[in-house]
Formats: structure tokens, C-alpha cells, sequence
């Protein structure tokens, strides 16, 4: 189902959310939060959030999509769009009365909703500090309202430049100045978590946060510098590979489909109240070794091409030369661990390029065309 920001049907249906009731309940301080429900995820048409609904349609649940389709895009959701139990609303979060009326409308918020990677952040520094910020407030002080659950989806931007590896969760975070653009992001998404652990704290609205480590997979975009479907764009085109730097920096890549287990996971636990919760894979990777992988799964004929980072961004660009979390507290509150490896994403990535570069319609396409008398 198709809505616009005002709640009127573009697509086969009314516009209330036609949920099952929930059953999720308020016990005056908390809500505990079943299998299905009525939820809403913010940034619903984003690569995580598109895999979320997914996950949460699958589990029963019936699903509202927010997104303005800043860096989220219709595509990812499209064929998710015919269904009863989905609706999509292209909207920003900062419209209040129409967040009111989805988070009324809801038994639990995943909050995805923010402006997310590296070439982004130094572009439009604005943009990002204020959906980050502006966009959580309004979150949580509805959440308040309505007294509803909510995850914020944190990232690990936050631990900044810090060499002491495994990140856990309670380390202290090492950031560069503010004349830096990059550490707009990380401070933005700490004072979310600030603001969110102030609200359970002071209002005992129940929150829930997910510092995401890299995340990966099909639907990934690389036009905001994500360097797996950069990297994987290249290897299939038979261009040059190009690596920032020295290739030596390393990141630890989880599959997407295991990350919207996780955040699941922890929406439904009540131990993970209050709590920020490290998301992500211990297996580190460099990105020299990435590139190399890439080009044998796709099989091509591509080479590295070593690029400095002052070229790639602006001059004034600080890279984390690793970033591994430590994911033992998600593992004891869950038991949650990732299950699909780098090389299975790698390949599925690499079958979604391949598709796409010999012209294959992407998934849904076909019904986008229709889908965008959407008024923006
Ligand atoms: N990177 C790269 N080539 C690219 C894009 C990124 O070598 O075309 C590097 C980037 O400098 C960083 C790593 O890959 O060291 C991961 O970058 P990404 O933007 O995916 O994530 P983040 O830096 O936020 O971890």
C-alpha cells in the first residue's frame, strides 16, 4: 500500500495500518514487545530498513515504511508494495503531525531514519547533523507520548578513531576536531543515543540501541562510498578496483539479513532495555584482501588501483584504520551470532551487479513507474 504524507490511500486500500492488533502491552513502565505487532520502521526504504520489513512482514507483522527517499529508494521496497500488511509513506520524520499519527498507529518504532555514509557526511554536513538529531527528538518525544518502544539503529562511528580494539561497548571514544566534517556524524549519532538513553532514563520510555558495525548485502548502494558495491560495480564493469590508501585499513563486514535479526532480537528482549548493544561481525578483513576477493568471485579481469585518500575525498578526510567490535554482550543477550559469510554476501552482491549490468530489470522495477505518483 502506497500513502503519502497526508495518510491518503495511492494504492488498494485505507489508510490506517490494518494491524492484528498487536500484542504488544503497556504495563504502565515498560512495553514488552511480542512476535507481531504493528510497526513502524523509520527509513523504511533504505537497505537496512528494506530488509527489516522484510524480516518483520515474514514474522507476522504488519509494517509502515516512512522514508523521504533522501538516500532511501522506492526500489528497495517495491515488492514488498502490493502487500496488505505493508504500507510505504514517503515522508521525513521531522513531519510531525504526521509521525504522530504513525507512531499512535504503532505498537513499536525501529528508527533507521538518518543520513548515513562517508560521502554524504562530508557533502552536506547540515543535512546530516540535522536528521540525525532533529529526526531521533522527534522519534523519542512521540515515543514518550505514546508511550512506545523504540529501537535506535546507533552506529560505530561513534567509537571514533580509538585503537582499542575489540570496540565494547562501554569504551571510551576517541574523536577528531570539529573542523573535521566526518565527526559531525559520530557526534550526531552519539547524542541520539545521549538523548535516547536520557528519555528511558528520565521517562522510562522503553529504547533499545544497536551500534551497527559495517553492514552488507544485496540493495546496498555504493553512490554514498560503501565500498562493497563499489568495489563489486568495478570488478563486473572490468574497471580498476579502487583502493583508498594502502589497502592495509580493515572493517569487518556482516550480512544484512543477520543485522535485522539482531535488531529483531533485541526489539523483543526486555534484558536489552536501556542497553546499546554492539551489531556487527568479528571476522576483520583488509580492504586490499576485500578487492582481491572480489575480483576472483566475479572472476575478472580488473586490477587494484591505489587511490590516496585526498583524491577520493576532501583534504580534510580522517579514515579508521579498523573498526572490529566486540560482540560479546549481543551474544550473551541473545545468543545471537552471524551466520552467512562474507563470501556467500560477496557473491550474492556480485549475482546483483552482474544482473544488473546485462540489463535485467532490478527487483520490482516494473512497478516503480506506477509507484511514483507518490507526491513527494
Ligand atoms: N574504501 C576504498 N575504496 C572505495 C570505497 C571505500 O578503499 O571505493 C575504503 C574506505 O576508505 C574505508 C573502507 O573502504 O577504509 C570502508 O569504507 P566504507 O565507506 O564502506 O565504510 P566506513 O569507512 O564507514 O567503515
Amino acid at each position: 500500500m502506497l500513502l503519502n504524507g497526508n495518510g491518503s490511500a495511492n494504492g488498494n486500500g485505507g489508510a490506517n495500518g490494518n494491524g492484528n492488533g498487536g500484542n504488544g502491552h503497556e504495563d504502565g513502565r515498560r512495553v514488552t514487545f511480542g512476535r507481531a505487532g504493528r510497526i513502524l520502521i523509520t527509513g523504511g526504504a533504505g537497505f537496512i530498513g528494506s530488509h527489516l520489513a522484510e524480516r518483520l512482514l515474514a514474522m507476522g507483522s504488519t509494517v509502515t515504511a516512512v522514508d523521504d527517499l533522501s538516500t532511501g529508494r522506492f526500489e528497495n521496497i517495491a515488492h514488498l508494495a502490493e502487500r496488505p500488511e505493508f504500507r510505504f509513506v514517503h515522508e521525513t520524520v521531522m513531519n510531525e503531525s504526521v509521525m504522530d499519527r504513525l507512531v499512535c498507529e504503532s505498537d513499536m518504532i525501529y528508527h533507521l531514519a538518518a543520513a548515513v555514509g562517508v560521502n554524504l557526511i562530508i557533502k552536506s554536513p547540515v543535512q546530516t547533523i540535522e536528521t540525525n538529531v532533529l529526526g531521533t527528538e522527534a522519534v523519542l518525544r512521540l515515543a514518550r507520548r505514546y508511550r512506545r518502544k523504540v529501537l535506535i539503529a546507533s552506529t560505530s562511528e561513534v567509537y571514533g578513531k580509538s585503537d582499542n580494539h575489540p570496540y565494547q561497548e562501554d569504551d571510551d571514544r576517541v574523536l577528531g576536531p570539529t573542523a573535521r566534517s566526518r565527526w559531525a556524524y559520530a557526534e550526531s549519532k552519539a547524542l541520539d543515543e545521549f538523548l535516547a538513553l536520557a528519555y528511558h532514563k528520565e521517562y522510562r520510555v522503553p529504547v533499545v540501541i544497536a551500534r551497527l558495525f559495517n553492514t552488507v548485502g544485496p540493495r546496498q548502494t555504493g553512490a554514498y562510498g560503501m565500498v562493497i558495491p563499489r568495489l563489486v560495480k568495478q570488478a563486473v564493469a572490468g574497471e580498476p578496483l579502487t583502493v583508498y590508501a594502502d589497502g592495509r585499513q580493515s572493517r569487518c563486514f556482516c550480512d544484512v539479513r543477520d543485522v535485522v535479526r539482531a535488531l529483531t532480537g533485541l526489539a523483543e528482549s526486555a534484558d536489552a532495555e536501556g542497553e546499546i548493544l554492539n551489531v556487527g561481525s568479528e571476522q576483520e578483513i583488509t580492504i586490499l584482501e576485500l578487492a582481491r576477493r572480489i575480483i576472483g568471485l566475479a572472476e575478472s579481469g580488473s586490477r587494484i588501483e591505489f587511490v590516496p585518500y585526498q583524491t577520493a575525498y576532501d583534504s580534510d578526510f580522517e579514515d579508521m584504520r579498523r573498526r572490529v567490535p566486540n560482540t560479546g554482550k549481543i551474544r550473551r543477550t541473545l545468543g545471537w551470532a552471524p551466520r552467512i559469510s562474507l563470501d556467500d554476501t560477496l557473491r550474492e552482491v556480485i549475482a546483483e551487479f552482474t544482473a544488473k549490468a546485462a540489463g535485467a530489470p532490478a527487483a520490482g522495477a516494473r512497478k516503480i513507474a506506477a509507484a511514483r505518483v507518490i507526491p513527494a
